[in-house]
């Protein structure tokens, strides 16, 4: 079990594009793939190679959107078009609903359907990047981690405490080596 990047918690989409990892993709097949929608109360069959290619094809949509965020530039306008499309697959209504208090759900016209799962990951990908959470994205600076998270404290470098360890276990190699050189 891979510990969620720091924002992961609060976006399907960040937590989407965190399924690719250098190490790992957990929607290498369909059944990985419902699996992973499942845990994220998006339940939904993926049946065979289109229907998990209309979710890793969004992934890259969305990769190249926190990308493009990061680093302060414009997206390539087919991943725009890309994300567009997929939040078309459902014709969501918001529905409010008032216990505790006032809150707004998407409430599918398709429930339980890919085209359900995909649209709230698309739509939760046009909230994220076009609102507060966007300044926030940043890539992992760990060398060989691909992953994104939010940066909501001002040092956050990393998207977990392992990436972390590793950097810092890795400038302490390199001290070693430096100072062992500089004693010759
Ligand atoms: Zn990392």
């Amino acid at each position: 079990m891979v510990t969620a990047a720091p924002g992961e918690e609060r976006s399907l989409a960040l937590a989407l594009v965190n399924t690719s990892r250098s190490t790992a993709d957990d929607l290498a097949a369909p059944g990985d793939a419902a699996s992973w929608l499942g845990d994220h109360g998006l339940p939904a069959a993926v049946t065979g190679t289109d229907g998990l290619s209309r979710l890793t094809d969004l992934r890259a949509a969305v990769r190249e959107l926190l990308a493009a965020l990061a680093e302060g530039r414009a997206p390539e306008a087919t991943a725009v078009d890309a994300v567009n499309a997929a939040a078309r697959a459902d014709a969501a209504a918001p529905r409010l609903t008032w216990h505790a208090g006032p809150s707004r759900e998407w409430h599918s016209t398709r429930p339980e359907s890919l085209d359900a799962a995909v649209a709230a990951l698309a739509r939760d990908a046009i909230e994220v990047v076009s609102g507060d959470l966007g300044p926030l994205v940043r890539p992992c600076e760990a060398h060989g981690c691909i992953r994104y998270y939010f940066r909501e404290h001002a040092r956050r470098r990393w998207c977990s405490t392992t990436c972390g360890d590793r950097v810092r276990a890795a400038r302490h190699h390199r001290l070693l080596v430096e100072q062992r050189e500089g004693s010759r």
